[in-house]
Parts: structure tokens; sequence; C-alpha cells
């Protein structure tokens, strides 16, 4: 005898603990096929079928009538044939209430509706009311259930008559719910039989509408009418079943109500009635033959706590009826006066996002929901729900309901759905299709019913201000406002128990950069430069290597630029105090380092190379002063107006350019003047590439100590008469090494300190551990890591550097001169950045990655925004804030970024290292190859250090390139290609590379990464 199935008390809404066993639709013993229907049981919310998935015969210990169960508890049994069935009954321990009058109607009821087996308890509303009922009924079409708030539904039409053969699937008439226009279907064969509700006849949830019987000569043709219909609505039936779960108490263990007069009250009802002081008197019931069932007194018990307090103004005439959606909105808005709510608003300026929406074809609808969905992703408790009671849905799927206004009135809210993963592309197609069908009322439940999010835009109807009420289930809905002066109105009115005011507050302020910088979600909006006149269309601060290649772009495109440099000649930091002076004499390093290697190759007599200071020095010069003169007459002729003066803000759109210390010397970085003398200048855009000047920490004596020229910046370095016998560096950034190298080189003892473990902390690990070995075996240099520079003392020649080594042990050394390279930090003060509302944060000015600041109109490029604080980075940058103004499509990606650092053997970067990708979730392999098996590194005797190739595993493209090897500074072209073109493993190993040179490392990499991967994969499967 195999184990017996047991059914089981199934849960029927989230909310629900036990069921009451209403009716058995079947008895004991009798045969059941998957998909019957057993027993009806009365949840909390309604009184539902039991169906069964299995077949067999239906068997006990079977649970009686009105017996209360606990969710999952079994109710009966299946077994497997007719000789296994148990006869057995459970008592109805719990809730049975026996010898009462009510319960003997209600019971006998249930006893006739078991008798007729096919008939089940809601049906018998149906009976009570006309009494009439035709012969050879198959099933009964009942108003469905299709929203979790809807109690009733209108009759809109019969899509089949009287009489017309049904086949399963069939759609026979239409009902409006709460929410929208909606189909009934049939799911069994026969034909359509009245007593059929009348057009416009409002049907209580699971009431008759209509029959199906078995053969044609049964149908009758009676309209069931309406009064009959609407008498059993219930009442406040749209209250959300989470507010009233709010307010009302599980009817577990309580002294059932008394019975109502000349009315049936279930068991369960009464139960629920009297643990919550409910009079059944005053109620209308909506269960079998009018009867109150537990939902009914529910549904009053949310509508009286949610009034408790409220006075109802009794109003003179003859109201008419609310229709169901009218009823629907007035209790959910009402059930909303439970939530203790606030409101924060924030104006943001729409312009754009709205050119981006048209641009690229997306509805400003959806521009707005999916701008919510990326601030809510970043503040994600603005999404989530009160859950009754005391607790909260956390959820991370964005839905956002939005109103559409319907056809013939009303208001129709359809729900975008997956608003955080989905692109504008697929969310726009989605709301066409949704727009379309929500103004005819015909969506389906799921999509209307659970956003998680709502938004009311009244803007477009002219609002200059409003707010809105959220509805259960949501923690807040935004009001948007139509835009004045200030920008549009956003405001957000936040459910307290789940949201505070700073987080509503940050959502708004993330929603409002959202929306007025678009372009990284949706996409360009057009040219930036906003409508005026203006002295230039736009003006560049900064003449270094992000102004200049932004202002040429510009002005290629006929613009009216201004560049405002503080210096006499373009080319900033970078050509006067940075990369060009600093290559100069790495250059000249190059020369001496390199002797050491003619004897390898059989040429003697150049091992004794000697430095002429001033010889080198004037070439160094003669360089900068060429280059800043080419570039300068460049500039020019392109029509860029070339103005020197310091710019400062005088508001968002007028710079002063402070003439009155107008700087000469070329090789000097400016400082500005006292103001007295200059012109202000108005603009359409800008954009800032100051610059970051070194920066000293405050280390006793260091500071006074570069007055005296005992320390050194990137700004001063220039200015030594010879190179330093002994030199301290402090620093072991690239900067940092790459002057403690170039001197160690010259002939100077260096010692450099650096407060990390390691040095180079943006190189990948096995390379920057690779350089310090090397460095570290250098003749005159050396490298002391976790060492903190406590003070500086004494004067040029004589310089005593005080520090605590790694093992906290105080110690010191002497030298000529220090050089501080302890990085870079921009100077903002100066720029009277508030003056424009351009934000910093940390010392920086934050910009995305189109370089536009908090201020729409005004980017920022290259150092002064910080991240890699290089030359060709700066470019970039520069380059992304032109196309961005010109409402091109560019954005900068550090993960394509490069970077070289010019010590011996040089040290290089192209993207991504395999830890870089691995923090992005990317599964990365990488291949190295050292450079001592390199024919040309043999011949050259430059064998140090190695080359890596890192690639998406899944994806099989170059996503990194890292080298330590002489040359890398043009080897690494390669590597750029392939990193920023996204070329996969195999075309690189594809690629024809020329012989004998050392981009054939390459191709050889490439094909044995990929060989890797091959073999690794096939051993997977
Ligand atoms: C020693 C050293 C070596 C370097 N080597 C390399 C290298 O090899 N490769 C590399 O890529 N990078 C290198 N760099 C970094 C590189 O120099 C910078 O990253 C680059 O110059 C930044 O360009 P930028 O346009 O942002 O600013 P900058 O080049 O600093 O230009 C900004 C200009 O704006 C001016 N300015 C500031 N405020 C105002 C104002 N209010 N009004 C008008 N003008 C103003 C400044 O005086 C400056 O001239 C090196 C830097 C140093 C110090």
């Amino acid at each position: 005898m195999s184990e017996p199935y047991a059914i089981k008390m199934p849960q029927l809404s989230d909310t629900m603990t036990e069921g009451v066993i209403v009716t058995w639709e079947k008895e004991i013993g009798a045969e059941i096929k998957r998909g019957d229907i057993v027993a009806t049981v009365e949840t909390d919310k309604a009184i539902m079928d039991v169906e069964v998935f299995r077949d067999g015969f239906l068997s006990g210990p079977m649970e009686a009538v009105d017996s209360t169960v606990l969710v999952g508890g079994a109710i009966a049994y299946i077994v497997v044939s007719a000789a296994e069935v148990s006869q057995d009954a459970v008592a109805n321990t719990s809730d049975t209430e026996s010898g009462s009058d009510s319960n003997t109607q209600t019971d006998s009821a249930v006893a006739v509706a078991q008798q007729q087996t096919e008939v089940p308890v809601v049906e018998v509303v149906a009976e009570s009311e006309q009494a009439i009922s035709p012969e050879g009924v198959v099933t009964m079409v009942k108003m469905p259930q299709l929203s979790d708030t809807m109690t009733e539904g209108v009759v809109v039409g019969w899509k089949k008559s009287p009489g017309d053969k049904i086949e399963r699937g069939d759609i026979v008439a239409e009902v409006e719910t709460d929410k929208a226009v909606m189909d009934v279907e049939v799911f069994k064969e026969g034909y359509l039989s009245g007593p059929i509700a009348e057009i416009d006849s409002v049907v209580p949830v699971g009431g008759l509408m209509a029959y199906i019987v078995k053969s044609a000569d049964q149908v009758i043709t009676d309209i069931l009418k309406a009064s009959a219909s609407t008498a059993s609505v219930a009442p406040a039936a749209a209250v959300s079943s989470a507010s009233m779960t709010s307010s009302f108490s599980p009817a577990s263990a309580s002294q059932p109500a008394n019975r109502p007069s000349g009315k049936k009250a279930t068991p369960y009802a009464r139960k629920v009635a009297g643990l919550n002081d409910v009079d059944l008197n005053a109620i209308q019931g909506t269960g079998p033959n009018g009867a109150i069932t537990a939902s009914d007194v529910r549904n009053v018990e949310g509508s009286r706590a949610t009034m408790r307090g409220m006075v109802e103004a009794p109003v003179p005439g003859d109201g008419r009826k609310m229709s169901a959606m009218e009823k629907a909105v007035s209790h959910s808005m009402t059930s909303s006066l439970t939530m203790p709510t606030f409101n924060v608003t924030v104006n943001a300026k729409p312009g754009a996002m709205l050119k981006a929406a048209k641009a690229s074809g997306v509805s400003v609808t959806v521009a707005i929901a999916k701008a919510c969905a990326l601030a809510i992703v970043k503040h994600p408790s603005i999404n989530w729900a009160y859950q009754p009671t005391d607790k909260i849905i956390e959820r991370n799927n964005v839905d956002i309901g939005m109103a559409v206004a319907a056809d013939g009135g009303g208001l129709v809210v359809p729900i975008l759905r997956g608003c955080e993963h989905n692109d504008l592309e697929t969310l726009n197609n989605s709301w066409k299709d949704l727009v379309g069908r929500a103004r005819t009322r015909r969506l389906k439940p799921d999509e209307y019913a659970h956003p998680t999010f709502v938004v009311s835009n009244m803007g477009m109807l002219g609002v200059s201000y409003f707010d809105a009420i959220p509805t259960p289930g949501t923690a807040a809905i935004l009001a948007i406002s139509s835009a004045g002066s200030e920008g549009m109105p956003l405001t957000i009115t936040a459910d307290h128990r789940v949201a505070n005011g700073a987080e509503v507050a940050m959502f708004l302020n993330t929603l409002k950069e959202k929306i007025e910088q678009p372009e990284d979600w949706i996409g360009p909006v057009g040219p930036a430069i906003p409508a005026g006149t203006w002295d230039y269309d736009v003006v560049v601060i900064g003449a270094g290597p992000g102004g200049e290649d932004c202002a040429r772009d510009l002005t290629a495109h006929g613009l009216k630029v201004a560049m405002i440099s503080d210096a006499p000649f373009p080319g900033g930091e970078c050509l006067w105090r940075g990369c060009i002076p600093s290559k100069a004499w790495r250059a000249a390093a190059d020369r001496i380092r390199d002797r050491a290697h003619d004897k390898h190759l059989g040429v003697t007599g150049t091992t004794k190379p000697v430095l002429d200071w001033s010889l080198l020095e004037k070439t160094r010069r003669n360089i900068l002063e060429t280059r800043g003169e080419m570039a300068l007459k460049t500039d020019k002729g392109v029509k860029i107006k070339f103005i020197q003066g310091f710019a400062s803000f005088v508001d968002d759109h007028t710079v002063f350019v402070d003439q009155s210390n107008l700087e000469k010397d070329r090789h000097q970085r400016p400082v500005p003047g006292d103001g007295k003398k200059g012109e202000q200048i108005s603009f359409g855009c800008a954009v800032i590439a100051t610059g970051a000047p070194p920066f000293v920490p405050p280390i006793e004596g260091a500071h006074n100590a570069m007055g005296s020229g005992a320390v050194l910046t990137s700004d001063t370095v220039w200015t030594l008469k010879e190179a330093p016998k002994r030199l301290g560096v402090i620093g072991g950034g690239a900067i940092g090494l790459e002057m403690a190298q170039i001197f160690q080189d010259f002939g100077s003892k260096v010692t450099l300190l650096e407060g990390q473990d390691r040095i180079l902390a943006e190189v990948e690990t096995e390379i920057a551990t690779h350089l310090t070995k090397y460095l570290n075996e250098e003749p005159r240099l050396t490298i002391i890591t976790s060492a903190m520079v406590k003070s500086i003392k004494g004067e040029p020649g004589n310089v005593k550097v005080s520090y605590q080594d790694a093992d906290g042990k105080g110690r010191s050394f002497t030298c000529d001169a220090v050089i501080f390279a302890t990085g870079k930090r921009p100077i903002l003060e100066p720029l009277a950045l508030d003056k424009a509302g351009v934000n910093s944060d940390k010392g920086i000015i934050t910009a995305s990655n189109r370089c536009r600041t908090s201020k729409a109109h005004i980017f920022a490029v290259g150092d002064v925004i910080g991240g890699l604080m290089l030359a060709h980075t700066a470019g970039q940058q520069g380059r992304v804030a032109a196309a961005t103004i010109l409402g091109e499509d560019f954005a900068y990606n550090q993960d394509k970024d490069c970077g070289v650092i010019f010590t011996r053997p040089q040290a290089g970067f192209v993207g991504l290292s395999v830890e870089q990708a691995k923090a992005k979730g990317i599964d990365a392999a990488e291949i190295k190859m050292p450079m001592s098996i390199d024919a040309k590194a043999m011949i050259t005797n430059e064998t140090q250090g190695m080359i890596k190739i890192v690639a998406d595993k899944q994806t099989q493209r170059v996503i990194g390139v890292h080298f330590l090897t002489d040359h890398a500074d043009t080897l690494i072209g390669e590597g750029v290609m392939m990193v920023s073109a996204g070329m996969t493993l195999e075309q690189v190993a594809q690629a024809i590379h020329p012989h004998p040179t050392q981009t054939e490392m390459f191709g050889e990499m490439a094909r044995r990464l990929l060989s890797r991967l091959r073999r690794t994969q096939k051993a997977k499967r």
C-alpha cells in the first residue's frame, strides 16, 4: 500500500496563516482527477477553491466543514485505489460551534451544496437571488478576482450569448475591475446559459455571472437583474490587505461575536468579529446566501481603524454610487492616511533630459522612470515597503507605476517593470504597449498590481507645485510639478517607517543629477551651450594638455573660444615642469646608463661618460621654449583667443581675468595678483583645466625649507645648478621614482622614503615588486618603504631628514637637498567655484565621465578632477568635454587608460590588471613572458622585466597589458590599440608581427593564452 498523499491547507495569500473549511466539493471515496476542486476554504481575504494536482481517490481522515486548519496542515488525503480509502473524519475541535441556529443554517446550506456537489458555496448567492438555475450545470461563470484589491466587478459586455457553444479557454464576457476592463475566460466546455448578469450590473468577486450547461436544450436565457447582484457588494471593499492587516488581529483564540439578527455569518467571521469587537449586524455579507465572511469583517475593521478619530460629515442630498474605480481609489487613499508621511522637494532643470530623450526617441515618462530607477539603485530604501505588522519588504526590482488618463475619464496606473535592469529601448517599447491598453482599460493584473514606486507627473498640466499620496505597498511617491525659473520641483512624499529624511534628500539629489546630466544613461543631449549672448561660446581656463586639446577641438568645430592662461605660453605643467623636462633629464641619464651595455656588444672606450649640466639644461630649456612657442603659434593659428591672466568666477556665466601680475618667466609657475587690473568675460560654457600643483604635507620644517631650496618640488627642482651629491626623495610614486633614478644615474647618492609598504601603488603588483628589486640593485639608490618622515632641518648642502622606520625606530640621514614628490593637489579657492555653483569633493572638482561638473554648462578636465593625473588623460578629457559641448557622444573610460613610468626598466600599464578585473566581477586570466627570453632584449642586454596580457575569459578580449621592460614607452602603443579597440586574443594571435622585434611577443602570448583557455574549457566539460 502506497503512502497517502496529504491535501494540505494551501497558502492562498501571502498574509494567510490559517483557513476555514467552507465546503467539501467531493465526498470521501470520490475519484479525483488532476485539477479537480475538492473543497473551498475561507482565507483571510476570500473564499477560494482547493485544487488537487494528483489522480486518485479522496480519503479521510478529513477535516470537518468549519474547522480551522493552519496553512500546511493536512485537510484530507488522496490514495491510489478505492480500496485504500479511509472513511474517517477528523473531529473539528477548534472552531465548530455546534448547536447554534445560524451555524445550522450555514451548515445546511453547505450540506445542500455538498449534496449537489457541483455547486460551490459562493454560487449559492445566485440560487438565493433568483432561485432559478438551469439543469445540467457543468460550471458556473463567476466574477473573477483580477487584482488583490478587487472585490467586485462591473459587467461591461457579453462576448457570447446564452446558447452559444463554449470551448475551453473561450472569453465569454468583459468586466471592469477597479483598475481595468478585463476578459472573463471559461475553462470548461458546454453551452452558455442564463441567468446571465445584466450589463452594467455590479457583481461581487466570486458572485454568479452565468452558467455553462452540458447541452443546448438545458440553456435558459434569463437575465440576472442588477439590483440583485449589486445588493451583495461589500462595503469598504478596496482597502488593501496590507493596510487592513495592520489594524487587525488574527482569529486564533477569541470569543465569537454574537450572531447577527436575520443574517448569516460564518464561524470564522464571528470569531474575527469577536476578537476585533465588530458588530456583525452592521455588516453586509458577500458570502453564500449573503453570509458574512471573515473578509467582510476585516474590511469593516480596516476602514474603521483608518477612520478612527475622523468624523464623516453628513452631506445632504442623494449621492450617486461611486464606480468601482472611484471606490478603489477612495479606499486606497483613505487607508494611506495611516501612513506617517513627510515631504521633501528638490528642483531640477529638465532641459538636458528632455533634449536627450528626444534625440534618442525615448518618451519623457520612460526617461523619468529610468532616472528614478537609477537613483533608487543608489538609495534602495525608497523602493521598499512597510508590511503589517512591523516588517519591511526590501526589494531590488524597481517596478514604477505611472498614471495614464483612461478614455472616458479616470486614471489608470500601469507599471513599467524592471526599470533598474531593462535598457531604455526595452522600457520604451513596454511603455508604448502598456499605455495603449491602459487608455482602453485593457491591462492584465500583473500590469497594474504591486508597483514598488509611483510617479505622478502633473508638471505637464502646468501645475506649479503639488505633492501626492503614496499608496499602501509603496514607501514613496514622486510628484513632478512644472518647471519654473528654479527648475522643476520634484517632491517625494515618503513613509517615515521605511525611509528617513536624509535618505529621501539623497535620493532626490541623485535623481536631480541624473535628470540634469543624462548623457551617461540616455546619450548625447545636443550642444551644451545655452542660448544667450556671450563674449565667447566657451572659455577654457588653463592651457595645459587638458585645456589646450579641448580648445583646439572646439575651434575646429567653429566655436568662438578664449583660452585663459596664467602663464605666458601654453603647455601647462606637462611642458614647463613635468613630462617634457623630466624626460629630457631621463634621456641624458639613459645615455649615461646605456654606456654600461656597450661592452656587452664589444664596444669599448665609452664607459666613462661625464654629464655637462649646463649643456643639458640649455637643451632642456630650449626644447621647452621651442615647444611653447610652437604651441602658441598653433593655438592662435586655429583661432583660439589666448588671454594671459588668472581667471576666477564672478557668476555661472562670467569670469574675471586678473591681469595685475602677469608672469613673464615662462619657466616659473605663475602666482595670482591682487585683482586690481583685469577684465570680465562672459561665456556660454566654461571648461576648468587648471591642473594640480605639487602638494607638500605639513611635515615639521618642510615648508620653511622650501624657501631656502633645501626642499624642492616638481615646480622648483628645475632651478638646481647641478646634480646634488646626496639627494633625499620623499614619495615612491611615479615622479619620485623617476627623479630618484635619474639623479642616481647622474651620480647622486639617493635615499628614497615611501610611507606605504610598496612603491607605485597604482601599478600592477608583480610589476611594482620586480621594479623595486631592480631599483634596489642600483649602486647609489636606496629605497626604504613604510618610512614616515617626521622632520626636515637644515640648509641646502646640509639637510637632515628624520623619519620613523617600519619597526617604529627613529632614523635620519643627511643630504644636500630633498625633493618632495608627495602628490599633487588642485588649488580651488582662487577659482571662486561657489560663485558659479560648481561642486567639489575632498579638494577635487567633481565631474562625470563626460567631464560635466555639478553645473551642467561648466566642465572640468585633467588633474583638477583627480583620478589618473597624467597628461594624456587630461588631453582625452579635454576632447571629451569638447565633444559633450558640441553635443557628441564621447565619454572618458578609465578602464582603457594607460601610463608609463619612465624608470629603467620602464613600467607601463594599459587597462586592467587581473586584480582590478576581478574587483569589477570580470573573470580574467593573464599570461606573462619574461624579457630574458627575447632575442632583441638579449642583444641589447635589456633583459629585465616582463610583459603581461590580461584577457576576459568569457569574451577572450584583451582588457589589460602590463609592462616592465626597456622600451615600454613604444611597445605600449600596441597594448593601447588592443585594449581600446577591445581586440580578441585571436585577433592579436593572428596579426603578423615583424621579425625581429619585441612586438612578436604579443602574438606569441596571445596564442599561448588562447590555447590555455581552450584546454581549460575542454577539461571543465
Ligand atoms: C615631474 C613631472 C613629470 C611628469 N611626467 C609625466 C609623464 O611622463 N606623462 C604624463 O602623462 N604625465 C606626466 N606628468 C603629469 C602631467 O604633467 C599632468 O598630468 C598634466 O600636465 C595635467 O594637465 P592639466 O591640463 O590638467 O593641467 P596643467 O598641465 O597643470 O595645466 C594647467 C594650467 O592652468 C594654469 N592655471 C591654474 N589656475 C589658473 C587660473 N585660475 N587661470 C588661468 N590659468 C590657470 C596653470 O598654471 C597651468 O599652466 C608629470 C608631472 C610632473 C610634475
